[in-house]
C-alpha cells in the first residue's frame, strides 16, 4: 500500500513502542502528530517547544525507555528546542526530536521559516541528520531510536523536510535495529575493583542518575547490604537506595570524599557535581564503571576503571565478593561508620530546629519540612530553583527509583513544570509534584494550561521569594537607588494564572496552612497551583 510520508512517521513511532507525542501545531508536521492521534499515540499540544522536548525527556526518563517524542514545526520552532537538546544531552537522557523543514526542492530560496536545523544541532546531539527520502522514515526513525539508546543515552536530531512529509512510499515494516549491547566487562579488572572494595577500610559508593539505564536497583543494595558499605547520590541519583537506609551519607558527603579509602563511581561522573574529585583524599582508589568509555579517567585516573553496563559489572562485582564473604571482617570498617554516623547525627538535630520555625514570612526549610511531612513515600518531585533547590537537597528525601529531578547537570531554569508533566503521564497513579522557585516557574508558567486541558493532575509549587534569589542578590549588587532588577513585584498572586486556566489554586502565607492546602489540591483532582510565600532574605543554605 502507498502511504504518505506523515502516515509512515505515525506508523513507524508506533511501531517503535512511542505512547506519547509532544507537539506544538505548524507546519509541515500538523498532519503528522494528526496521524500520530490516528495510530493511537497521545497526542499533548504544549504551549513552547522546550518544554516539549523537557516532557518527552522526563517521560522517557521513568519509562527507561523512547516512550515519548517530541515533533516541532520549522524555523524558530526548531530553534526553540535547543536549550532542552541540550538538557538531554548533559544529563545523558535519551530523547528524539522531530524538526519540521520546508521542502528540500526549495532549499535556499528564502522560503518561511527556512532553516537547516541540522549544523545546529551537529555538537549538543548523538546523532543530527535530515531525512531525505520518504521511502526511508522508517529506517532513519528506527535508526535514530537505536543511536540514542545504545551507549550512553542521549538526544537525537532529524530535519523532516515537508516534500519528504507529503511525499508518497510504500508501506513498510520498521527495520530490525537492536540496542547496542555494552561490551562484556574485562573480568580481570572486576576481580581487581572486587578485591579493592573487600580490602579497603573506608570504603564509599557514589550512585548517580546514570544508574536510570542499567537498572542495577537489586545490585547496588546487595553490595551495601551485604558489605556494609557506605552510600552517598548525587541530586538525581537519590532513591535508587533509600534516602533512609542506615548507610546512606549524604549528609556527611563531604567527610564521605575526602575520608574514604576506596570510592566506586556507579552512574555517576566526576563533574561539577563531585567538584571533579578534588576533594578526594590522594591516595584513593577509584573503582570507575561507565558504558561510556571516554568518562573513564576524567578527572581522575581510576585504579580500576571498567566499561560496561552497570548492572551486568556490578553483578559481577558482587559474586566476586560473594566468594570471598568469609574472610571479609565487617569489624574493619566500624570505626568508617562510627565516624560517618556521628557526621550524620550532628546534621539532623539542626535541621529538625530549622524545619520547625514558624516565622513568617516562611523559611525555606518550614515549607519543605512540611512538603516532606505530607508527601508518601513514592512521591515524584521536581525541583527547579535556586535557594530553595539547595535547602530541599538536605530536607527533602527520596526513597523510590528515578522520583527526584532537579535542575539537572547544566542547571537549567525552568524544567519543574515540564518534567512534571512528563512524569505524570508516565506514572498516572502516583503523587507528582513540581516545586519551582519564582523564577523557574515563569518559564513555564503557561503549560500549566496543558496540564488543565489534558487532565494531567501535577501538584505545582512556587516558592514564591519575589524573585532571583530572593532579596540577596539585588541587596548585593544593587544599591537601594536602583530599581528592581533580581527582585521582581512584592507579592505576585501567581496561583491566579492556574485560577485563570480553570486548575485548583491556593495562596500560603502561614506555615501551618500549607499541609491543608496540599491537601485541598490533592482531593480535587485537578492540576493545582500553591503559591507559598517564603522569606526573600533567606540566606543560601551552607553544606
Ligand atoms: P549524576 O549527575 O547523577 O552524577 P551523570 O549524568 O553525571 O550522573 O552521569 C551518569 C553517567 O552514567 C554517565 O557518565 C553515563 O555514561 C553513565 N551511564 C549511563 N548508562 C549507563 C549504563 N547502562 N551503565 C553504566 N553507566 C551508564
Amino acid at each position: 500500500m502507498t502511504v504518505d510520508g506523515h502516515i509512515l512517521v505515525a506508523e513507524s513511532l508506533k511501531s517503535l513502542g512511542v505512547t506519547h507525542a509532544y507537539c506544538l501545531a505548524g507546519t509541515p508536521v500538523r498532519e503528522t502528530f494528526a496521524n500520530c492521534a490516528k495510530v493511537g499515540i497521545r497526542n499533548i499540544g504544549v504551549r513552547h517547544q522546550q518544554a516539549a522536548v523537557l516532557m518527552a525527556m522526563a517521560q522517557n526518563y521513568i519509562a527507561g525507555r523512547l516512550a515519548a517524542i517530541a515533533i516541532l514545526s520549522a524555523g524558530p520552532a526548531v530553534s526553540n528546542a535547543v536549550t532542552a537538546v541540550l538538557v538531554a544531552r548533559d544529563n545523558c537522557w535519551p530523547v528524539v526530536v522531530l524538526g519540521g523543514r520546508r521542502p528540500l526542492s526549495m532549499q535556499g530560496m528564502g522560503s518561511f521559516q527556512e532553516l537547516d536545523g541540522v549544523p545546529i544541532f551537529q555538537s549538543i546531539t548523538k546523532w543530527s541528520a535530515v531525512v531525505d527520502a520518504t521511502a526511508k522514515i522508517p529506517e532513519y526513525l528506527a535508526r535514530a531510536f537505536q543511536i540514542a539508546m545504545s551507549g550512553r543515552p542521549g538526544p537525537v536530531y532529524l530535519d523532516m523536510p515537508e516534500d519528504v512529509l507529503t511525499g508518497l512510499a510504500r508501506s513498510c515494516e520498521l527495520p530490525s535495529m537492536e540496542i547496542i549491547k555494552a561490551p562484556a566487562p574485562d573480568c580481570e579488572a572486576v576481580a581487581r575493583a572486587a578485591d579493592a572494595l573487600l580490602r579497603a577500610e573506608r570504603p564509599a559508593l557514589i550512585v548517580g542518575k546514570g544508574v536510570r539505564w542499567s537498572g542495577a536497583y537489586e545490585e547496588l543494595r546487595l553490595m551495601v547490604d551485604n558489605f556494609d558499605i557506605p552510600f552517598i547520590a548525587s541530586p538525581m541519583g537519590r532513591g535508587y537506595l533509600p534516602d533512609d537506609h542506615p548507610l546512606c551519607f549524604n549528609e556527611a558527603r563531604a567527610l564521605v570524599q575526602s575520608r574514604a579509602d576506596v570510592v566506586l563511581l556507579a552512574g555517576a561522573r566526576l563533574d561539577w557535581t563531585f567538584r571533579f574529585g578534588s576533594e578526594f583524599d590522594p591516595t584513593v582508589k577509584i573503582i570507575q564503571i561507565d558504558i561510556h568509555e571516554r568518562e573513564i579517567g576524567v578527572n581522575h585516573t581510576p585504579h580500576v576503571g571498567i566499561t560496561g553496563d552497570l548492572k551486568t559489572v556490578l553483578r559481577q562485582i558482587v559474586a566476586h565478593m560473594v566468594l570471598k564473604k568469609q574472610s571479609y571482617d565487617k569489624r574493619r570498617i566500624a570505626p568508617w561508620w562510627a565516624i560517618l554516623d556521628e557526621a550524620k547525627r550532628g546534621k539532623t538535630a539542626p535541621l529538625d530546629q530549622l524545619t520547625r520555625s514558624a516565622k513568617i514570612p516562611m523559611s525555606p526549610y518550614r515549607m519543605l519540612g512540611e512538603i516532606r511531612n505530607f508527601l508518601p513515600r513514592n512521591a515524584i518531585c521536581a525541583l527547579d530553583g535556586n535557594i530553595f533547590m539547595a535547602v530541599a537537597q538536605q530536607v527533602l528525601p527520596t526513597y523510590v527509583p528515578f522520583s527526584r529531578f532537579t535542575a539537572g547537570t547544566n542547571g537549567c531554569m525552568g524544567v519543574g513544570i515540564p518534567f512534571a508533566i512528563g512524569a505524570k503521564l508516565a506514572e498516572p497513579d502516583r503523587l507528582v509534584m513540581a516545586i519551582c522557585g519564582d523564577t523557574a516557574f515563569a518559564f513555564h508558567a503557561m503549560d500549566m494550561e496543558t496540564a488543565v486541558r489534558h487532565g494531567i493532575p501535577v501538584v505545582i509549587i512556587v516558592v514564591n521569594n519575589d524573585g532571583n534569589s530572593g532579596g540577596l542578590m539585588q541587596r548585593a549588587f544593587y544599591p537601594q537607588e536602583f530599581e528592581r532588577i533580581m527582585m521582581f513585584q512584592p507579592d505576585i498572586r501567581y496561583e491566579a494564572i492556574m485560577r485563570a486556566f480553570g486548575g485548583h489554586a491556593e495562596f500560603v502565607e502561614r506555615p501551618e496552612g500549607l499541609r491543608p492546602a496540599l491537601q485541598r489540591a490533592v482531593n480535587s483532582g485537578k492540576p493545582a497551583c500553591i503559591n507559598v510565600k517564603v522569606d526573600p532574605f533567606a540566606p543560601y543554605p551552607s553544606d
